[in-house]
């Protein structure tokens, strides 16, 4: 019975962890690696496994950083099913078809400049019918909802309230002489986001693996927070305002922050467009999928009818679309992704405002080192777009209460409400986060922290047994 521990140690990104009992090996996510200059290499790189022997895998949600490997598996030999929430299923099915999209698009390209140096062309990572094979082989489990998968294995997916879907994963696990389960949170929400639940509290673990992404920062408070946010809005009186978002979650809690705010902010003297097919596609999801909301998403969609919509709210479906609005100088704001600006129709909206001191970008979200949305963020004052450096003269605002991930109060709250403080592997951070948990799990509840390294495996028969 062991724990390996594949993705996201002492990173945030290509989460993977392999679980073996009596012979049967389950993968708990599937994530790409995102960011960093040998990603693609990394992410093309032979499993540390044969995919062929995984019996089934677990997923916690549709981020890319979780998902974003699993068409590989499956087109690498994988064969088994996939449990995941409904929900997942959906969303899954836009980002690894948009994946695939991207990964089409990066060969294309590459392989041009290949070509002019007589090499052979490289295949891109998975193509779209590996991305809608692996949509096909998801089994929806609702939340709450225990099922055998695999003889010694039950699984039960929690309320996680990250994105649409998200899920913490309980595992019991049996090889006929010892019983463990294991817990993990996946990437866990920030309570008293919109629209989601907060994380649900789960009394009883052998092993918690928890994430760390926010591991050594506090947020704002909520109230702070939407005051800032409304605060960047009144300062900004000439210019536009881009907002590099998440597809997934974050542009809907952005809809739905300024459906409710629309007078109050003031947002009927701009033009909101949402330019992004994807995150257009993502809010659909949310409508569809009302039993995850909370009371107060309830409500707005019993009152409202579509929690997402204001009168100013404009969709650009096309490219042409898109590529109009480099032509507005003042009173839009551009909501498009991706969230730390490494691709997507962003890019393009940095390069024609960004320069501009009028201008704002408004970070919304975590940024991963070596990102160009980082970049912004630590104060550059240049920038490279497509080759060409570009002067940073916008306004840089950071809004860093809007994180779907807890915080580090969030996290060791949900921890704390384990019984017996069990034993602690820390995953999903980058070094200097998981370090300071890990140092706050000790002196407080936690019987054992780990930080494991890549690769490294755990002897789940060694744990304490915890009755
Ligand atoms: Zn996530």
């Amino acid at each position: 019975m062991q724990l390996e521990f594949l993705g996201a140690a002492r990173e945030v990104t290509g989460s993977c962890c392999l679980v073996t009992v009596g012979g049967r090996r389950v993968l708990v996510d599937c994530g790409l690696v995102q960011g960093g200059r040998d990603e693609a290499e990394r992410n093309a790189a032979p499993f540390p496994f044969t995919p062929a022997s995984i019996d089934a895998v677990v997923l916690t949600h549709a981020h890319l950083d979780h998902s974003g490997r699993l068409p590989l598996l499956l087109k690498r030999g994988f064969r088994g099913p996939v449990y995941t929430h409904a929900a997942t299923a959906e969303l899954c099915a836009i980002m690894l078809e948009d994946a695939a999209g991207i990964l089409a698009h990066e060969a294309e390209w590459t392989n041009r400049k290949r070509e002019r140096k007589g090499l052979a062309p490289l295949e891109p990572l998975y193509d779209r019918d590996d991305a809608l094979a692996v949509v096909e082989r998801m089994r929806p489990l609702a939340f709450g909802e225990a099922l055998d998968i695999l003889p010694g294995v039950r699984v039960r997916l929690q309320d996680a309230g990250h994105i649409l879907g998200s899920a913490i994963v309980e595992l019991w696990l049996d090889d006929g002489r010892r019983r463990r389960k294991l817990v993990f949170s996946g990437d866990l929400g920030h309570v008293g986001a919109p629209i989601l639940r907060d994380p649900t509290p789960v009394p009883r673990a052998d092993l918690v693996i928890l994430e760390s992404t926010y591991g050594d920062r506090c947020h704002r408070a909520w109230d702070a927070t939407w005051q800032e946010l409304a605060e960047v809005l009144e300062e900004a009186r000439t210019g536009n305002i881009l907002i590099p978002s998440f597809a997934v979650g974050r542009t809907q809690e952005l809809l739905y922050t300024f459906a409710r705010h629309y007078r109050d902010w003031g947002l009927e003297r701009w033009h909101v467009f949402l330019d992004s097919p994807l995150a257009v596609k993502a809010t659909a999801a949310y409508r569809r999928h009302l039993e995850v909301y909370d009371s107060d998403a309830r409500r707005a969609q019993r009152v409202a009818g579509d929690p997402f919509h204001f009168p100013t709210l404009r969709i650009t479906e096309t490219v042409e679309a898109s590529i109009a609005l480099n032509r507005i100088r003042s009173g839009a704001i551009i909501i498009a992704g991706s969230g730390m600006c490494t691709g997507g129709r962003i890019k393009q909206h940095l390069k024609h405002n960004v320069w501009r001191a009028d201008c704002h970008v408004v970070i919304v979200g975590f940024q991963a080192r070596g990102t160009l949305g980082r970049a912004l963020v630590d104060g550059a004052r240049f920038i490279r777009l497509w080759g060409e450096t570009v002067r940073v003269a916008a306004q840089v605002h950071t809004i860093g209460g809007l994180s779907a991930h807890a915080d580090q109060a969030g996290l060791l709250d949900w921890y704390r409400r384990f019984e017996g403080g069990p034993p602690v592997a820390l995953l999903h951070g980058e070094a200097d986060a998981m370090d300071t948990l890990a140092e706050r799990l000790r002196q407080g509840p936690a019987s054992r922290v780990l930080t494991p390294l890549p690769g490294e495996r755990l002897d789940l028969a060694a744990l304490p047994d915890n009755p």
